[in-house]
């Protein structure tokens, strides 16, 4: 095991790899940029170095001083977190030369799963089911229309190099397809630095499953089940949960295998995830993330496993000591990004200090969060500020400790999506299981501004409380005018506290 690594990374992640580092009996190395000086990662860590100012290229980015930091305080590792320089196989080649070990896969795994088209060509060879479409980036837009005519419409372009969302484009009909061609391919261009784009069967309504999956250099791979993670703005996702509703335990072990032998192509190491589209009992691989991901914990909680422990473990040269028959899953779990944006207003990102910050506990809840009392949020980074997670026996029980643990959370400061997740919580649909991509399309009232049932629940509770607090103030001779009034704007300061 090292005795020492370094986290090249911010945020809930940098201090979850501490913690994991920590139980590990291996000492930590933080880095951070002069806007995070006093951010929990920074005193969570044995050691931490300033290594530039708040923008990530040139702080959070710099592979150089970050491998520069490593050497000279004797860290052996680097574990990059999610997003920055995790996918990155330069920076991974970089790490390896200067005698480190990247805690992650090889920079050739990452290079074969990080275009997408030669990932889908892999996949095809290796009997992988993909959605319709073709192997490589299109010529150009007459290609387009020919193959979209083939595979029939709606069709979605997407950029070979693509992520988050970018460069990607649905088109419905063929008059569209020219416009599009040309859209996708500029703004993958300016995202990414290359246009290649290719095209997809685009599925009606699919869920977004995907499998969490551990290597190691010895030869075992298991799949630790999957996510769902089907509750999407823009591509980007907002809630998750172990299991799914839906998936049978064949369709499981079905898309498991399938995730295995995707990873085998690649002779992947550490922790990875397959990301599938699902639809009537048929799925297909969309992408693999060669990293950790945001949303770990859930599976972390019906599995038993430490999967930030084991990536350490793994880079160390141990040994995976199950066999996938090993792996079982214990109840449901639930994830609820917190951010720090107005739901009620397109998420605008809000920023602020960090005023009081009271967190829920109580049994099966967990909260993995980068932010502390006094901390500043700006622009400069991600607004993701934590992640509220929950385990429970069954998918209700732990619905209805999400509610109860939402209520206990308080962020002063910031604007957050806690009211968004509230509502979600108390959505019939979302309670039922019954979960796809266009979820947020369908329920438009959860992102509406003004008040809901519990916004309304809550709101009458304190005009109650108001009422009471008055005609005791009356009883005792003071005058009643002092009361502020429960009015309009009543239910916005007292929503979501419940207190
Ligand atoms: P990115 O890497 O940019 O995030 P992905 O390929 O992972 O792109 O797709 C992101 C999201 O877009 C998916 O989670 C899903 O919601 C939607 N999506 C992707 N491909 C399809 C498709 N063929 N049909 C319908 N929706 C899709």
């Amino acid at each position: 095991m090292f005795d020492k690594i370094l986290i090249a990374n911010r945020g809930e992640i940098a201090l979850r790899v501490i913690r994991a580092a920590h139980e590990l009996g291996v000492k930590t190395v933080a880095v951070y940029s002069e806007a995070d000086r006093l951010s929990p990662h920074v005193l969570a860590a044995d050691e931490a170095y300033c290594i530039g100012p708040a923008p990530s290229a040139q702080s959070y980015l710099r592979g150089d001083v970050l491998i520069d930091v490593a050497k000279k305080t004797g860290a052996q590792a680097i574990h990059p977190g999610y997003g920055f320089l995790s996918e990155r196989a330069p920076f991974i080649q970089a790490v390896r030369d200067a005698g480190l070990v990247f805690i992650g896969p090889s920079p050739d795994a990452v290079t074969a799963m990080g275009d997408k088209t030669a990932a889908r060509s892999r996949m095809i060879d290796a009997g992988v089911p993909v959605v319709p479409g073709t192997k490589e980036a299109l010529a150009d837009s007459a290609e387009a229309r020919r193959v979209a005519g083939e595979i029939g419409y709606p069709v979605l372009l997407k950029a070979a190099a693509g992520g988050g969302g970018k460069g990607m484009r649905v088109v419905q009909s063929e008059d569209e397809i020219e416009r599009a061609f040309d859209a996708a391919g500029n703004e993958a261009l300016g995202a990414f630095g290359d246009g290649s784009v290719y095209i997809e069967k685009f599925l009606e309504g699919p869920r977004h499953i995907e499998i969490q999956l551990l290597a190691d250099r010895h030869g075992t791979t298991l799949h630790l089940g999957e996510r769902e993670c089907s509750i999407q703005r823009r591509h980007q996702k907002l809630i998750e949960e172990a299991p799914s509703a839906v998936l049978t335990p064949d369709e499981r072990s079905a898309m498991g295998q399938m995730a295995v032998a995707a990873a085998r192509a690649v002779n992947y190491e550490g922790a990875g995830t397959v990301e599938c589209l699902y639809q009537n009992g048929e799925f297909y691989f969309l992408e693999m993330n060669t990293r950790i991901q945001v949303e770990h914990p859930v599976t972390e909680l019906v599995t038993g496993i430490d999967l930030v422990q084991w990536q350490i473990r793994i880079a160390a040269g141990e040994k995976l000591p199950w066999t996938q028959d090993d792996v079982r899953f214990t109840g449901h779990a639930i994830e609820c990004r917190i951010t720090s944006e107005d739901p009620f207003n397109s998420f605008l990102p809000s920023t602020g200090r960090i005023g009081e910050l009271t967190l829920p506990s109580g049994p099966g809840v967990r909260w993995d969060g980068g932010i502390a009392t006094g901390v500043e949020v700006g622009l400069s980074y991600d607004p993701m500020l934590a992640k509220l997670i929950v385990h429970a026996p069954t998918r209700t029980q732990a619905v209805e400790r999400m509610k109860r643990a939402l209520l206990e959370l308080r962020v002063d400061g910031v604007d957050t999506s806690v009211p968004f997740h509230l509502r979600v919580m108390d959505e019939a649909d979302f309670r039922a299981g019954r979960l796809d991509i266009k979820y947020l399309e369908k329920h438009e009232e959860l992102l509406a501004a003004g008040p809901s049932d519990e916004d309304v629940r809550v709101a009458a509770l304190a005009a109650a409380l108001l009422e009471e607090e008055r005609r005791q103030m009356r009883t005792v001779a003071r005058p009643s005018s002092a009361a502020p009034s429960a009015g309009a704007s009543g239910w916005r300061q007292m929503g979501w506290r419940a207190r």
